[in-house]
C-alpha cells in the first residue's frame, strides 16, 4: 500500500512529557486536510467493516479523528474523558499509561445495551488506556467491535491488552 500522507508528517519529541519519552507529535498531520481525511476514511471504513454503531474516541486527541468518522458514518460519537471531566452521572476505570496512571470515565447513558462501540485514540502505546474504555463500554452493556489507532508503537505490545477485538493501527513504530 502506499505511504500514509500522515506517516511523513507526524514528528518525534525527544524527552516529552518526561525524560526518556519519544512523544509522537500528531499535530503536523492535523496542518494537512488531506491527510486527516485519508486517516478518517480509513479508519471509518474499518469501523464500519466491523459493524459499528457508535463511535467512542479517548481524550483529547482521540477526539480529533472519531468525530469526523462518527459524522462521515453517521454514527453516534461519545467522548471517553479524564477523570472528573465530564458533568453528568459517569462510571470510571483506572489505567496505567507508558508515563504513569490516570482514570478514564464515560457518562452512563453513553452507550446503550448491545451497542456496537468502535473506539478510537490517536496512538496505541501499552494499551492500558484503550482497554480501560472497553470496559467502560462492556460495563455499560455494549460491546467492542474494533479499536482504530492512527499510530501504534508496536515495541509495547498494546495488542496484548486488546485481545477481545480486532485492533487497525494505520502507522506502526
Ligand atoms: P497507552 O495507554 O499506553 O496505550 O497510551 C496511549 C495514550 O497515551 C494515547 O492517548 C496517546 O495519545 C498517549 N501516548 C502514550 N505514549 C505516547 C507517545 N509516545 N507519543 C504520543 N502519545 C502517547
Amino acid at each position: 500500500m502506499a505511504k500514509l500522507l500522515a506517516e511523513g508528517l507526524i514528528r518525534d519529541v525527544a524527552d516529552f512529557p518526561k525524560p526518556g519519552i519519544v512523544f509522537k507529535d500528531i499535530t503536523p498531520v492535523l496542518h494537512s486536510p488531506a491527510a486527516v481525511i485519508e486517516v478518517c476514511e480509513l479508519l471509518a471504513a474499518d469501523a464500519k467493516a466491523r459493524d459499528a454503531d457508535a463511535i467512542v474516541a479517548i481524550e483529547s486527541r482521540g477526539f480529533l479523528f472519531g468525530m469526523p468518522i462518527a459524522l462521515q458514518l453517521g454514527l453516534p460519537f461519545t467522548p471517553a474523558r479524564k477523570l472528573d471531566k465530564l458533568p453528568f452521572h459517569r462510571i470510571s476505570e483506572e489505567y496505567a499509561l507508558e508515563y504513569g496512571t490516570n482514570t478514564v470515565e464515560m457518562h452512563t447513558d453513553a452507550i446503550s445495551p448491545g451497542q456496537r462501540a468502535y473506539i478510537v485514540d490517536d496512538l496505541l502505546a501499552t494499551g492500558g488506556t484503550a482497554a480501560a474504555c472497553a470496559r467502560l463500554v462492556e460495563r455499560l452493556g455494549g460491546k467492542v467491535c474494533g479499536f482504530g489507532f492512527l499510530v501504534e508503537l508496536t515495541f509495547l505490545n498494546g495488542r496484548a491488552n486488546l485481545l477481545q477485538s480486532p485492533v487497525r493501527a494505520l502507522i506502526e513504530y
